[in-house]
């Protein structure tokens, strides 16, 4: 007999993943005694037996975890021989510095959803099944340690049968927190504003029967409500823009299955995988024909839809497939127009008691609100447009180990960012922070954060925008707490992101293309058009779009008309634009008024941003002269883009200013030879980047820098980035992008807490 011990320590998201269950059934079949236990620091397991039979179950547990974990660590270690009577589970250990990753919500496993569909299972048509593999986790959690009273689970005692499950170590639910059945667990139920219209299963048949029949519904789901309707009904979404008041912004699909999709949309290997995966994502597909007809309905003006497929147990149940059903629902967010997604059900009955004809609701608590996740892909591999449901709150890992900061983030788009160790926890996706809802739910959220991976920032890190809500939520904190704080430049903060992002692990200097809508610059003005030479430290702006005016800021912002109109007069351009759109659609008087403000500068600030000028050229060709979601202009515009068109703009440089009068005089007259819309938007897409490509060679010949990152909101354009990669490559560049972040706002707070860090030297190694 040759008997060893053997210590294992597995760090990473370990805990409400079913790792105690699978470790003990792997120590039971190798006849292995020890313990497991979760403590603070991950996974700790001590097992004792026969050489081979440990070294086995080593091999199994790296080669075969539970398929939800994430290891970053697995440490094992030799202890004094010390045998033991059996296998056990151990009461968790905590300590209360350390912190623990927890799970994201997680779609319904492949066994949870076998027996959702078995007649005879105690479970079959239960709305909540879930189990250690599968099921909501970080949206429940009020509290740590991930146990069942610090969940919105709290509320409902266990069956017998369902604390069998639980308390059995060879069992998939053991240790489950979130575990129910229909004798114990939550209930749904369909109502209207005034009355109870069914429960359970016939709530359920009910809500299907009202979707075919073209009515619109709120749906309770994992980390809010939706509004849903029959996406193939067009007087239903008609109906439902309208209740909603949006008129032209793309609505979100979910439909009841691959094929489904595969009807409307192409669909890569890539982007099947990302479809299918655990995390079921809304992913931006490439129409087919009769996806064009769908987008005719749901996604005006778009080549392209969003798609997802059903990511818990009642969305399974609504969608499933039967001849006269709806194949696919809109699932837009359950909420008023800016506001956050609504969460609770008096809450949903007040606010979208105008839009809803009926509420399918259930009684299991939201304790965090979250939207679901928008991805792409780029040169094949994921690229985030939204981080937020089953990505959130798994942290970024960084090269770097780090003093506990906050990073407060931006004003659109809004994400927050806290640094612990060498983790960096950005927030799921917040929202605009334009309203007081929105403002409640960041505060909330950051508290949340806080506290569920205990962290005490000793610095702070705010945009350079002194009224921004997010600035000014910093600049209080920094205070109150008489704590450091550091402001970054947005650009700047975009760079340092992208470099995060990549696992960048010095202060070397990279080449940042910072094309970008709205951030404020050192001097004040606008900033969006940026080449910067930076490392996460500092930067240097060393070509930038030519300032121009942007009369009334936000007001041009809404009605591209004006900006069209105002680049020309500032260009000494306008005498060519009389009987173009932009000139057809302000009357006599909004075009005195707006050369008047041009030209005294009375509330005009001055503006680089690429996305303005994309803007701008969409309502001079003759898209939308007035918009009513962000950056509609510049989605259409890249939509109509020739895909064939090679011939492109000249933009030309002159110092460290990028010139817009010659890319100007070659649209209209193209437009005077009426060249089609969609040649002149290729033209100009091939224009960006032939100028990405044409700074980044300059700045490589001046400075030896060869590395390029690639961020800002205006990279969301798949003709832009999808080119660009290739491109810089070609001419033996090392590109950077975004991957585990949004290239939009929703990924600045990362750069500026790395930029904070950098800058304070707060850095640990
Ligand atoms: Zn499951
Ligand atoms: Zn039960």
């Amino acid at each position: 007999m040759n008997a060893i011990n053997k210590r294992v320590l597995v760090q990473g998201i370990v805990q409400g993943v079913g790792f105690r269950p699978t470790v003990y059934s792997y120590a039971q079949k190798l006849g292995l005694t020890g313990w497991i236990l979760n403590s603070a620091h991950g996974v700790e397991i001590e097992v004792h037996g026969e050489l081979a039979q440990v070294d086995a179950f080593l091999h199994e547990l790296r080669t075969k975890p539970p398929q939800m974990a994430q290891i970053d660590t697995f440490l094992v270690s030799d202890v004094a021989t010390n045998p033991y009577g059996s296998f056990q589970i151990l009461a968790s250990q905590d300590n209360p510095h350390d912190f623990l990753p927890v799970s994201p919500d997680l779609d319904v496993c492949p066994d949870c959803l076998r027996e959702l569909f078995d007649p005879a299972n105690r479970r079959h048509r239960y709305p909540f099944i879930n189990c250690t593999n599968c099921g909501p986790r970080f949206s429940i959690v009020k509290s740590i340690p991930y146990d069942r009273p610090n969940t919105s689970m709290s509320a409902f005692p266990l069956c017998p049968d369902c604390a069998k499950e639980y308390h059995d170590p060879a069992d998939r639910r053991f240790h489950a927190q979130p575990i129910a059945c229909p004798v114990c667990g939550p209930q749904v139920w369909l109502q209207s504003t005034e009355e109870k219209f069914a429960t359970g299963e016939d709530a359920i048949q009910l809500t299907r029967q009202m979707l075919t029949d073209g009515k619109i519904l709120a749906l309770k789901g994992l980390g809010g409500f939706h509004l849903a309707c029959d996406a193939q009904n067009e007087h239903a979404v008609t109906e439902l823009r309208l209740r909603k008041r949006r008129s032209m912004k793309p609505f979100a699909l979910m439909s009841n299955g691959l094929e489904t999709i595969r009807n409307f949309a192409q669909v890569s290997a890539e982007e099947e995988k990302m479809l299918l995966s655990i995390q079921k994502p809304i992913v931006v597909l490439n129409l087919t024909e009769a996806g064009k007809k769908l987008a005719d309905i749901v996604a005006p003006d778009q080549n392209t839809l969003g798609f997802m497929l059903p990511y818990t147990p009642l969305h399974y149940l609504l969608l499933e497939k039967e001849i006269n059903y709806p194949e696919v629902l809109v699932m837009t967010s359950g909420n008023l127009s800016e506001e956050p997604i609504v969460t609770e059900n008096e809450e949903a009955l007040e606010k979208l008691q105008g839009i809803a004809d009926a509420f399918l609701m259930h009684n299991r608590p939201i304790e965090t609100r979250i939207d679901d996740s928008v991805l792409t892909t780029v040169a094949n591999k994921p690229y985030f447009i939204r981080r937020a449901r089953s990505f959130a709150p798994s942290p970024i890992r960084l090269p770097f180990f780090t003093t506990q900061a906050l990073a407060a983030g931006t004003h659109l788009k809004n994400t927050f960012a806290l640094s612990r160790e060498n983790y960096a926890f950005l927030s799921h996706h917040i929202g605009d922070l334009e309203n007081e809802e929105t403002l409640t739910a960041y505060t909330k959220a950051i508290n949340h954060y806080q506290q569920i991976f205990r962290i005490q920032p000793k610095l702070f890190a705010a945009d350079l925008h002194p009224d921004y809500l997010a600035t000014r939520y910093a600049m209080e904190r920094a205070e109150k707490e008489q704590l450091p704080i550091m402001h970054i430049q947005h650009h700047h903060a975009h760079i340092s992101s992208c470099l995060a992002d990549n696992g960048w692990k010095n202060d070397d200097l990279v080449i940042g293309l910072a094309f970008d809508g709205t951030g404020y610059g050192s001097d004040g003005a606008i900033w969006g058009g940026e080449v910067l030479l930076a490392n996460y430290s500092g930067f240097e702006r060393r070509f930038q779009l030519d300032y121009a005016p942007l009369p009334g800021g936000d007001v041009s912002i809404r009605k591209p008309a004006r900006l069209a109109l105002a680049y020309l007069h500032h260009l000494g351009l306008l005498d060519q634009a009389e009987g173009l759109a932009p000139y057809l659609y302000l009357n006599e008087i909004e075009r005195q008024v707006l050369i008047h403000q041009v030209e005294t500068g009375f509330n005009t600030p001055q503006t680089s941003s690429m996305g303005r000028l994309f803007d701008a050229v969409a309502a001079l060709i003759g898209l939308y002269q007035e918009i009513n979601y962000e950056a509609q202009n510049a989605i259409s515009l890249e939509a109509i883009a020739d895909p064939d068109e090679i011939a492109a703009y000249e933009l030309p440089i002159q110092g460290s200013r990028i010139l817009l009068k010659p890319l100007f005089e070659q649209i209209l007259a193209d437009l005077r030879q009426n060249l089609p819309q969609s040649a002149i938007s290729a033209r100009f897409h091939n224009a960006i980047n032939h100028l990405a490509l044409k700074v980044s060679d300059q700045l490589r010949t001046e400075t030896g820098v060869n590395t390029v990152a690639i961020s800002g909101g205006v990279w969301q354009n798949r003709r832009l980035i999808n080119n660009i990669i290739p491109a810089l490559q070609k001419a033996g560049f090392t590109p950077l992008w975004h991957h585990q972040v949004p290239t939009n706002d929703g990924g600045v707070a990362l750069g500026q807490l790395m930029t904070a860090l950098f800058q304070t030297g707060m850095l640990k190694e």
